[in-house]
């Protein structure tokens, strides 16, 4: 199977999913964690690793995060002030009407990927384009390597993106691997997204600008 930048995005054995979960714990030192808790992500496996705070604070140095693990930022972002127009959107060419995109260091280049029954598939991603809506939108190019991603909703009253944690996205990812029916998803699966969406919203603050 070809690596990818998101794990949450093989099918895994939704099987093996329990209603009672076993309680979590952290990856590195087995302390119990909350429901939520931190992540810390694997660049060797390609994987999101579960993280008590003091592990987690291991990974957050920006200097010791060359290394195999980093820790994903909790921040959300939205960027009132440099919306993204329908026509720069289009320009993308992605179809369908959500995605997100996440430069890997590994394959030293962004990666887009969509909701599917797969949780999230991904979509060929015109890197060109990509790199001018960076320059013309700070908010696309200040997602940090392998642990923030830019996720863009295109709806009838407009076209938001926001930057979002990479452990939101896999979250979603499983969701929608879990709720998908027939060719569109259904209904469940809309829901699921647009909670996503709110929830990102309600997080979200105005990116400011470098000074
Ligand atoms: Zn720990
Ligand atoms: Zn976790």
């Amino acid at each position: 199977m070809q690596a990818s930048p998101l794990p949450g995005a093989t099918p895994a054995a939704s099987g093996s999913q329990r209603a009672g979960q076993p309680e979590e714990r952290c990856d590195m030192c087995a302390t119990p964690l909350d429901p939520v808790h931190s992540h810390v992500a694997d660049l060797e496996q390609s994987a999101l690793t579960c993280a008590c705070r003091a592990c987690y604070l291991l990974f957050t140095d920006a200097g010791a995060g060359r290394g195999r693990y980093r820790a994903v930022p909790d921040r959300y972002l939205r960027d009132p002030a440099r919306p993204l127009t329908a026509a720069e959107w289009a320009e993308l060419d992605i179809p369908v009407g959500l995605a997100f995109f996440l430069r890997s260091s590994q394959r030293g280049q962004v990666c887009g990927f969509y909701p599917s029954p797969a949780g999230a598939t991904e979509c060929t991603l015109d890197l060109q384009a990509w790199a001018r809506l960076g320059e013309s939108h700070p908010l696309v190019s200040s997602a940090e390597e392998d642990v923030e991603a830019v996720l863009v909703s295109r709806a009838d009253a407009g076209v938001e993106h926001f930057l979002v944690p990479i452990d939101a996205c896999y979250e979603l990812a499983g969701r929608i691997r879990l709720l998908w029916q027939g060719f569109d998803g259904g209904a469940e699966a809309r829901q699921a997204i647009e909670e996503f969406l709110g929830s990102v919203r309600a997080r979200a603050r105005d990116l400011v600008p470098e000074t």
